[in-house]
């Protein structure tokens, strides 16, 4: 604690600014990987790895779709919030089928009422505070919301 940092804050993992920075595409844009022989899409992003398909160790940059659907959801309104993640309760916990099949877990934000959250509902990608870095700036990161429209 401090006047700088009024959240509660505690250090548990190191993590390096560096990392943050190399994994800014995924978090922004979900930017992932496809592979170039099989075509087959992963989020986050498979580098360094062969495809579990066709064995294929050549992926391409891909961007996932940025709306899907809700197949499950949570409410978080007990115990603590992970560290660094911010201190408010409830939150919504949600697992969403983006449009080309990919799943993501994530939070949905925006809700004047958690029971709104209902499975099957269309959702989009929003860019939100993620958590704090080592050095107390703000780490921003897809959070998903109601897709009224
Ligand atoms: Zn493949």
């Amino acid at each position: 604690m401090s006047d700088q940092f009024p959240e509660f804050y505690v250090r548990l993992d190191t993590f390096s600014s560096a990392v943050w920075y190399r994994t800014k595409m995924g978090r922004y844009r979900l930017m992932g990987t496809r592979c170039t022989k099989c075509g087959e899409r992963f989020f986050p992003p498979r580098t360094g790895l062969i495809c579990p398909n066709c064995h294929e160790r050549a992926m391409e940059p891909y961007e996932c779709a940025h709306s899907g659907e809700l197949v499950s959801v949570a409410l978080d309104d007990i115990g603590f919030p992970a560290h660094g993640y911010g201190d408010y309760l409830p939150r919504v916990m949600i697992v969403v089928k983006l449009d080309d099949g990919i799943h993501i877990m994530s939070e949905l934000m925006d809700l004047a009422d958690p029971s709104e959250a209902q499975v099957g509902a269309r959702v989009k990608m929003v860019l939100r505070k993620h958590r704090r870095e080592d050095n107390g700036a703000w780490v921003y990161g897809p959070r998903f919301v109601l897709d009224q429209g």
